[in-house]
């Protein structure tokens, strides 16, 4: 599709945030001359801060669409974007941990919510608990990419009211604050976390950026029937035949693409082109 006829060129979107996300939101929607416009005074905490886990898909959409309209609601604008981030243990890779990012734009003149999601390895996402007398070793902070990734610490346990330092990006800050933390806690321990707010975390603002674009180019795919826009992989169906035998397999068989509007639905072999599966992951040869 040319640029010039994306179903968003040149629109004014509201975005609500307190985290300078737009930095990274930015630039893929000026590249189809779409305006982010900022929602003053608006407080996206109100609807939660990070729960640190993995989230169902279902509360991060319905979050993130709230968000989107807080925005439309304080510009007045029928166009919101909002994005949401959640942190976790991967689900299959314990030890890894898994960063899942959502934009959604929401449109109100289509009534239309266009979703897009991210699932990456790569965050920069943990935390560590420091008894008496613990220092924290060089490598640990590398782990946490600190001081460019900044830190939270607060006491442990964790009472109401206890002291908590954000946004920490220097050495002697966050010496003070976890000086300050082992003091108010009753085991004398302090829990240093990274802070995932997303100007606090450049990978995590990478991610978004990465989002922006994919979400630009979903909101750009047209149905084939209807023409709404936002057409694009909702699903995948398993039963990719095994090499040896032909028994289908749990692997990925085809992807589903399908229109919010209109219901249309285009089954497409996976985008890899693969169309059998290795004899390993048969039940029949594998057993
Ligand atoms: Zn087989
Ligand atoms: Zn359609």
């Amino acid at each position: 599709m040319s640029e010039a006829a994306h179903p968003y060129r040149g629109v004014a979107i509201a975005l609500a945030t307190l985290h300078g996300k737009a930095e990274a939101l930015t630039p893929a929607f000026a590249a189809i001359g779409a305006r982010l416009v900022m929602a003053e005074g608006v407080d996206t905490d109100a609807l939660g801060t990070f729960s640190g886990e993995i989230e169902r898909g279902l509360p991060m959409l319905d979050t993130a669409i709230a968000k989107a309209r807080l925005g439309m609601a304080a510009t007045g604008l029928p166009l919101g974007l909002a994005t949401e981030g959640s942190f976790g243990p991967h689900p299959v890779i314990g030890f890894l941990p898994l960063h899942r990012e959502l934009a959604v734009l929401v449109d109100d003149t289509r009534g239309l919510v266009i979703a897009e999601w991210l699932d990456s390895q790569q965050a920069r996402y943990g935390g560590c608990l420091l008894q008496t007398g613990d220092i924290l070793e060089e490598a640990q902070l590398q782990r946490f990419g600190f001081p460019e990734h900044a830190l939270i610490v607060r006491s442990e346990p964790f009472a109401p009211g206890g002291p908590v330092s954000k946004g920490i990006r220097d050495r002697s800050a966050l010496e003070a604050a976890i000086d300050t933390c082992r003091r108010a806690s009753l085991l004398g321990q302090a829990w240093v976390e990274t802070d995932m707010r997303a100007h606090m975390n450049p990978t995590r603002m990478q991610q978004i950026a990465l989002l922006a674009e994919r979400l630009v180019s979903r909101a750009g795919a047209c149905c084939p029937q209807c023409r709404t826009p936002g057409f694009g992989k909702t699903g995948i169906l398993p039963g990719l035949p095994c090499a040896d035998c032909g028994t289908p397999t749990a692997a990925v068989l085809s992807e589903v693409a399908s229109c919010s509007a209109c219901g249309f639905r285009d089954v497409r072999g996976r985008s890899d082109g693969l169309t059998e599966a290795d004899p390993a992951q048969c039940d029949l040869c594998n057993p």
